[in-house]
């Protein structure tokens, strides 16, 4: 099979790129599972936060909304739905965090308490409120994603595993399950394995660390209202959201770990049920499923987005750590325009933020497999 562009990985960050690229390019992607999104992608906590990560992250969440948005719009059914973001704290800490972000709104005690009746007033003194914060139905982002990538063309092929890797006359001839396929530039879009699969090309690992974490799903007492907004304490130590008449509730531990597939550490669960517990009234009464996904991420917590300067065609859409869902529209248009030689005016200091070649990632050069 011979195409233009290879994505390795079939999770959010390929068949977002996927859905970008097949207008204009002849696009295969692979998929080592059975089905698609069966890592990470599926097993976030649905949001889509623009005040959430630093400056690059914010600018891609709020051009990922706008497109999410726009695109909801020809469904059938809405898959974005606000989802205000209420940060609990001391009044200091509230103040700092309304200073240095303007999506936040300082509430008082009382303000706060009309939000989520259910918190124990002592266990906090005020908090700050994002209402531009939003819950997305990532299945059908993942499914529209794949199924306008497919309708322009592209293959999506699962059960494929990029392994054996040769070049030929500066293209990339891969092994992927029973197929094989050239291309002219590969995308690393594999999340946790995207150092892995880096390394089989010949390109120097960008130091991506998978981390797990961890939600649950349980049943309450009390559940709050289905529309209340999610609470995490300013140290970001858990969170909870309502989830139809159940609770999402996460420990947010950041646990480095090897690649795989992540499973749940039953103590994390059974510790933030008790710390759930001591800040609101709520009741857990059970677990209805719990999961764990790895949050992937480079020391500096940016994505790594761009062609490799070492391996010709070459090119990383890894790194997104918490990110991945909240920024995957626009982040797959940048990364679209890179590859077709379109980025937008004024895109620099993304594309720049964003580089396989950027300093902190050491980077250092290395022979290539791709080489022609
Ligand atoms: C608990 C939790 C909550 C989260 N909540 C949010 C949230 O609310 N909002 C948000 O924006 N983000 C969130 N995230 C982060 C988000 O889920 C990730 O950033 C995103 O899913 C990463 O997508 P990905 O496509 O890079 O990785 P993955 O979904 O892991 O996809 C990579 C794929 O590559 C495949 N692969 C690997 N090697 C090969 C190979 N050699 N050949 C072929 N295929 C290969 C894998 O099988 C995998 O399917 C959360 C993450 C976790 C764990």
């Amino acid at each position: 099979m011979d195409c233009d562009v290879l994505i390795v990985g079939g999770g959010v960050a390929g068949l977002s790129l996927a859905w970008r690229l097949a207008p204009s390019l002849g696009v295969v992607l692979v998929e080592a599972e059975d089905s698609l999104a069966y890592h990470t992608s599926s097993r976030s906590a649905r949001q889509m936060q623009p005040a959430y990560g630093p400056a690059p992250i914010q600018e891609l969440t709020r051009r990922s909304i706008a497109m999410v948005e726009r695109l909801s719009a020809r469904l059938p059914a809405p898959i974005l739905m606000p989802r205000p973001m209420l940060t609990l704290g001391t009044a200091g800490e509230v103040a700092r965090l309304v200073a240095g972000n303007s999506n936040l709104v300082a509430l008082t005690h009382a303000e706060t308490m009309e939000r989520s009746p259910e918190l124990r007033p002592s266990t906090f003194e005020a908090s700050a409120l994002d209402c531009t914060a939003m819950e997305v139905d990532v299945p059908a982002l993942l499914e529209h994603y794949r199924s306008q990538a497919v309708a322009a063309g592209a293959v999506v092929l699962t059960g494929s595993p990029a392994s054996g890797v040769e070049s030929s006359q500066g293209r990339c001839r891969v092994s992927a399950g029973s197929h094989t396929i050239t291309a002219g530039t590969v995308v690393d879009a594999a999340g946790a394995w995207a150092d892995a699969v880096a390394a089989q090309f010949g390109a120097r690992p960008r130091g991506l660390q998978p981390h797990r974490r961890s939600v649950a799903i349980v049943s309450t007492q009390n559940p709050p209202d289905p529309g209340g907004p999610m609470v995490e304490p300013a140290d970001e130590s858990f969170y909870y959201r309502p989830d139809g008449g159940l609770l999402l509730i996460s420990p947010c531990e950041s646990v480095p770990a090897d690649p795989g597939d992540a499973q749940v550490e039953e103590a994390d669960i059974t510790e933030l049920i008790q710390r759930i517990g001591e800040v609101t009234t709520v009741g857990i009464t059970g677990v209805v499923r719990a999961w764990t996904g790895l949050r992937t991420q480079p020391a500096d917590g940016l994505p790594v987005v761009g062609f490799d300067a070492d391996v010709p065609g070459f090119f990383w859409l890894a790194g997104q750590g918490g990110y991945g869902i909240q920024t995957s529209a626009a982040l797959a248009t940048l990364a679209a325009g890179l590859i077709t030689g379109g980025t937008a005016d004024g895109d620099g200091w993304l594309v720049e933020a964003l580089s396989p070649q950027r300093a902190g990632l050491g980077w250092a050069k290395r022979s290539s497999a791709c080489r022609a």
